[in-house]
């Protein structure tokens, strides 16, 4: 059965390929329950970059759509979309150092990346926003090469959008070490391949200019001490513990005054 969902959507995945599905894209965001309540709420599978321009979000934007569950994909937050019924609303802008989008972030966040593995056994959690502790390192590998039939997927042209780029494959996969908010309680740690759009986007366009190094470090900074991170992470409905950095948001860093007025407003 169909619902009318609102959604702030925090997420774009990198476009991924399926045989079955072509390019799609997972998508992620705040699902507004009333009352000024929210809920995570994924996507899947959204075909973006074949969708009409005017159904194009972007990150930080409500939405509104019709979607439904399905069988095939039971963990809590996951809906089918509706690609047709999607009308795009209101942008939330980053001024006033995010208040206004943490307005809506800081409710539902979670403490640490150890208390969204207990909420997945508990009850299924599959997707959560929190800030790492301490990013402490970046590490870059070689990426598994696509096959001939997810090559051939990712080159098809798009009778709706003749101007459609081949999807690219990137080479290099990242992975984000970092320490959790979980550490008093022997916590050493997780690391998690990262598959936020935006960034690997970054990454795109700076090697093209600047070649690999610089791109490279380009992503290193980009979780560096001067952002106030926060990792969007979820799993996978096949790997339930194969988590992932789906989404990054990069708020600048508030000085303890300013940190503590927020969160009297937040109150
Ligand atoms: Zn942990």
């Amino acid at each position: 059965m169909k619902e009318r969902l609102r959604m702030l959507v925090t997420v774009k995945a990198y476009p991924s390929i399926s045989k079955r599905k072509g390019e799609t894209v997972c998508v992620a965001g705040l699902r507004e329950r009333g009352e000024g309540s929210f809920e995570w709420a994924r996507l899947w599978p959204v075909p973006f970059r074949d969708m009409d321009i005017a159904g194009r979000f972007s990150t930080w934007q409500w939405v509104e759509l019709d979607a439904q569950r399905t069988s095939s994909d039971q963990r809590p937050e996951s809906w089918r979309p509706v690609i047709d019924s999607i009308v795009t609303r209101e942008p939330v802008e980053p001024r006033a150092g995010w208040r206004d989008r943490l307005h809506f972030l800081e409710p539902v966040m979670l403490s640490s990346m150890c208390e969204l593995r207990r909420k997945q056994e508990a009850a299924g959690t599959s997707l959560a926003a929190f800030r790492p502790r301490e990013v402490f390192d970046v590490t870059a590998e070689p990426n598994d090469p696509w096959s001939a039939e997810h090559e051939a997927v990712a080159s098809q042209t798009s009778l709706l959008m003749p101007d459609k780029r081949p999807l690219e494959w990137i080479p290099t996969r990242f992975k984000f070490h970092y320490s959790c908010g979980d550490v008093e309680a022997g916590c050493r740690g997780h690391s998690q391949t990262v598959v936020d759009w935006g960034l690997l986007q970054l990454y795109r366009n700076s090697k093209r200019n600047h070649g690999p190094a610089k791109a490279e470090g380009d992503v290193i900074q980009i979780a560096g001490p001067t952002k106030d991170t926060i990792f969007f992470v979820g799993n996978q409905h096949q790997a339930r513990r194969g988590w992932m950095v789906i989404g990054m948001a990069y708020p600048p860093v508030r000085s303890e005054g300013e940190s503590d007025q927020l969160r009297l407003e937040l109150l």
